[in-house]
This record gives C-alpha cells, structure tokens and sequence, in this order.
C-alpha cells in the first residue's frame, strides 16, 4: 500500500538505481551546487517535501507567498526555488524544456527537467514570508541572496548521499522513518525538532509532550514515541555542532532518560529561514511525510529577534483546518527546576513563582564552556561528558561552532563517484 504524504499524495521518492543512472546523465550539461540545494535536492528526492518533485516554478512560489500554499491548494508556506544569473543561464545554454545534471562535491547528485525559467520581486517574497525586508533578518539575508532568476521542474536523484560517521544512523527518510514507527508500533509519534544539546528543562519539553500525545491510547503497551528530528544546515558561529547536538539528544535514550520504546532521534537536512510561523507550518508538513502525528511548538518557534509575536506560529497553525494539514500541534509551556519543589516543573504547575530557576540559554552554555559538571537535575551527566567528548574528537576543542569547525569539519554527507 502506498504511504500517503502531505496534502494527501502518495510519499515521492525520485531516486534511480546505479546503472540507470549511468546511462540517463550521459551528455548532460554539468551544473554545480551549493550545500543549501544539496540538502533540498535530498529533501526533494526522499519525499521530505512531499507532494513537490522538484523546484518550484512560478506559478507554485507566487500561491506560497501569496496564500500559503502551492497552485493546486496544497498548505506549503516556503518557496523551494532553485537561483542561476541570467549570464549563467546563457553560458550553460540552459532553456525551457532541457535537462541537467546537478553535481555536488565534483560529482553528479542529480537531474533536472527544466520546465520553466521565471523571476520575481524578492523583497515581496521577502515581505510575503518573513513579514519583513530587513537585511538584519537572516532569512531575509538568504532570500536576497539569491540570483536572478529561477528555474523551476523536477529533480532525480542519481548518485546517494553517504552520510559520514556519526550521522548514519539518524538518516532516516521518510519511507524508511514510517516502516520504523510500525515495527515499533507507535500508534502516535510527537516531533522535537531542535537545534540544541538537551538539557533537563528540553527533556521535560520532550517528556510533557510525550504525555499530551498519548491522549487516550491504552497503556497495556507503550505506544507512543518521541521523534528527535534535529534540522541539520548550514551553521553559524556559536551554535552547538552538528555532532554533539544529535549524539546528545540520542544519548537520553542511551542512558536510560528515555528508551528505545518511546525515542528515536534523526534528522533533516535543512537551512533554517527562521521565518517564525511560515516555518512552523513548513515544519509541519515536512513531518507529516514522516509518519508524524503531533508536532511540538514552543514559544517563538523558527523565530529570530523580535519580529514575530511568541504565539503568532500558533494562530497560523490553529487557522489552517485539518484536513489540509494533518498534523496535531502540540503546545509547550517552559519547564524550569524549582528548588522548593526540589524538581523540573512546568510554569503551568508550580505556584513558587519567585523561586523559579529559569533555563536561560546563556547561563547553560556558561556550564558547558567552563566544563564544570552541573548538578543532575540540570544536565544528565552522560550528556554533559558527551558534549566534552564531542568538543575534543569533532569541535577542534569546543562544543560551539568556530571558524576552525566551519573551515575543517566533516560534511555531514558526501556524495561519492556515480559507481563507487
Ligand atoms: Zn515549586
């Protein structure tokens, strides 16, 4: 039975077998690409971006900005667009109706059908998508970044990615992810989509939500799951690294704090636009292709500065029915240690306000660049030593990202000689 994907189409997987391969690039018109259209041709050719099978043309972009979705109705709220310089177009010769092969890291990744080659306003897109043209917002950075024109039209994938020690086991796409949640028998799976290495307040979101997706189901066995789904992109100076943040989260299950019966952790590769609400909805439909049935939403999800309100990726979300995006919100309230209560309490729940100890970003990180060992309740201690050990072996000795880490790190996949 075929596994139906975001706005009720069957999952796409746009992938062709070696020797196929082979033969179908011959002759082809060679084009290389930048990391940020490498992860979305593996989005695309996965069917994380269900139903798109490819770039978007304009018709698609134009509906995305205008009402949030594709032209055929389908909830979609940001553009996937492919960019070249109109000098580039006339030196590869490229034209409406041709067929090119995407290399990436000096080899081919995969082909693309060009239907179609347009232009548009991108400070509306901005506008449209961001709520704002600022050149200090960073999606808005990328946006206007973008060449001159698009090319819109399918894509297929020739040559795998291979995905680079640690990340192997946490490649899993959607096809794959939905035949996991089955052997696992998960009757509900909630997503934590995160950028950070978990500490108890994160584990306390993870486990809150766990109970709200529950809901009614028995309790002979358990069944339901949490989803770790660490978006994996481009990365600026500061963040944690890719690595400590995915073994971290993983390690809650290793250790114990969760098990193998109620966790899995993965990821999506995806450079984050951090457009507040459009980018909740986006996450919500590419967790839909993953066999997802509840999505966790904090406050200020995908957001950045002040420019969304902390509950406007909520209103969004609430205002889109069902039936056109079939996913359950979950909402979570901030976790906190309360000394009086002498635990990891929501803000829903304890009434010691004035002793509350709030996670603040800063002072965890504080902890974890002077490497002292926190106390338990605030840190596991096997997932603090991870992020130490993670420092040494993948951070150039720091868990955060540095010029060193962005110069030398391991990408986290490679694509490989078509053969090899
Ligand atoms: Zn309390």
């Amino acid at each position: 039975m075929a596994e139906i994907g975001h706005g009720g189409k069957k999952i796409v997987e746009r992938i062709l077998e070696p020797k196929e391969a082979a033969k179908k690039i011959k002759g082809l018109t060679e084009i290389p690409i930048r990391s940020q259209i490498a992860n979305e041709v593996i989005d695309l050719a996965y069917g994380w971006f269900t139903p798109l099978q490819g770039f978007m043309g304009k018709a698609d972009a134009d509906a995305v900005c205008r009402s949030t979705q594709l032209a055929d109705g389908t909830v979609w709220s940001i553009p996937i667009i492919f960019d070249m310089t109109e000098s580039e177009i006339s030196e590869y010769g490229i034209k409406e109706g041709g067929t090119v092969l995407l290399t990436y890291q000096d080899n081919p990744m995969a082909i693309f059908e060009i239907d179609e080659i347009w232009d548009y306003n991108m400070e509306d897109m901005c506008n449209c998508i961001y709520g704002t043209a600022e050149q200090k917002h960073p999606g808005v950075v990328r946006t206007c970044g973008y060449k001159e024109k698009f090319l819109g039209g399918k894509i297929t994938l020739v040559n795998r990615p291979t995905i680079n020690p640690p990340y192997g086991p946490y490649f899993i796409p959607p096809l794959e992810m939905r035949k996991k949640f089955k052997e696992k028998a998960w009757q509900a799976v909630v997503v934590h989509q995160t950028r950070n290495v978990p500490h108890t307040g994160h584990e306390w979101l993870m486990k809150g939500a766990w109970a709200q997706a529950y809901g009614g189901l028995p309790i002979k066995e358990p069944l339901c799951g949490v989803l770790v789904n660490a978006i994996i992109g481009a990365k600026r100076k500061g963040d944690y690294i890719d690595e400590a943040i995915i073994l971290c989260q993983d390690e809650l299950r290793k250790s114990g704090y969760f098990g193998d019966h109620n966790h899995l952790t993965s990821l999506t590769f995806w450079d984050m636009r951090y457009a507040g609400p459009k980018e909740a909805v986006f996450h919500a439909c590419i967790r839909v292709n993953l066999g997802l049935t509840h999505h966790m939403y904090g406050r200020d999800h995908a957001g950045v500065g002040d420019y969304y309100d902390p509950y406007e990726a909520h209103e969004l979300l609430q205002s889109i029915p069902r039936e056109k995006l079939n996913i359950t919100p979950v909402y979570s309230m901030n976790w906190l240690y309360c000394p009086h209560c002498g635990e990891i309490t929501s803000e829903g729940l304890c009434s010691h306000k004035k002793e509350w100890q709030k996670f603040s970003g800063t002072l965890i990180r504080s902890i974890v660049q002077d490497g002292v060992k926190p106390p338990r309740l605030i840190f596991r201690p096997e997932v603090f030593d991870l992020v130490m050990e993670c420092a040494e072996k993948y951070g150039f000795g720091s868990p955060f990202v540095t010029d060193e880490y962005l110069e030398n790190r391991t990408p986290v996949f490679s694509i490989p000689p078509l053969g090899a």
